[in-house]
């Protein structure tokens, strides 16, 4: 019996202690939501950023720095979305996370960008969108081709759970297409209806859905509207007829709530990220949500 007891208690001593996770640092919340997605249980992650915030804007904190430092791999929107994350980064000195080492992720890199400036950029574009069109998640097609990013950089963190990676993203995908089916079948009742935008962010939802975009409340990305602005957005309106003015929830509904008053659009206050309404919670509620009031 004594024997029996020591051998088990000798085997516990062996047991292989748990493999830590790989910590992630996101840039935003929907990354945080595919890199658990196909990360699984091998990975730990945290977002940089709420999805109730402007993320052009995101004020860098000594906290995150400390979360950055610590962390094996960052995973970030890229062009000019998450810029503020270079500072961050810079002050984290932390060799792992650093573009071109293994633990530094572009999820943009293979995506088909919108909007790529053809001339030089000058102040006279506005001040964000230097690159070209950086709101690409929002149309969910781009999300299976970002979770691919994603999955390249765990396999080479993690070469031997290759194979599991690889699973999950393929299930994520599987399971992307079924939504996007669901979501496009709800929106073909609203095909071609103009809508007028806040922000310049949802030009590839717009592609996705098939809506058309007339207007943009701000004149130029990143530049809040002036009353002579606010006037021509009115007029473009009822000139061509659009339905819906869409606002993300972090903007100023000031100026979007005279044009609605004035022109009879419906003026709808819309998440752009998980956490941008506290009840969406998932990448796919972010459409859930969208897909839910514009196709009513
Ligand atoms: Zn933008």
């Amino acid at each position: 019996m004594k024997k029996i007891f020591l051998a088990i208690t000798g085997l516990a001593l062996w047991t292989v202690p748990a493999v830590a996770a790989i910590k992630v640092m996101t840039t935003t919340t929907d990354l945080k939501y595919l890199v658990e997605r196909v990360g699984g249980d091998k990975v730990s992650v945290e977002s940089i950023s709420s999805g109730d915030q402007d993320l052009h804007f995101v004020e860098p904190k000594p906290s995150m720095v400390v979360k950055l430092r610590r962390a094996d791999m960052l995973v970030r929107i890229g062009l000019d979305q998450d810029m503020w994350a270079d500072s961050l980064v810079a002050a984290a000195r932390n060799g792992k996370i650093v573009y071109g080492a293994p633990g530094y992720v572009d999820t943009s890199v293979g995506i088909k960008v919108l909007q790529v400036p053809t001339k030089k950029v000058d102040a006279s574009m506005g001040d964000i969108h230097i690159f070209g069109n950086p709101h690409y998640w929002l149309d969910p097609d781009n999300s299976a081709t970002m979770a691919g990013t994603i999955k390249n950089g765990l396999c080479r963190l993690d070469p031997s759970n290759a194979g599991f990676y690889a699973a999950n993203l393929e299930k994520y995908r599987a399971e992307l297409a079924l939504k996007v089916k669901e979501w496009k079948e709800k929106m073909a009742s609203v095909k071609g209806m103009k809508i007028v935008t806040y922000h310049n962010s949802w030009l590839y939802f717009a592609q996705a859905f098939g809506l058309e975009i007339v207007e943009n409340v701000e004149p130029k990305p990143g530049i809040p509207p002036s009353p002579g602005h606010i006037n021509s957005v009115i007029k473009t309106i009822k000139e061509k007829g659009a339905k819906y003015i869409i606002a993300e929830t972090y903007y100023p509904l000031k100026g979007p709530r005279m044009i609605a008053e004035k022109t009879g659009a419906g003026l709808l206050t819309v998440p752009s990220s998980i956490g941008g309404l506290p009840e969406v919670k998932t990448y796919f509620e972010v459409f859930d949500c969208l897909v839910g009031k514009l196709s009513q």
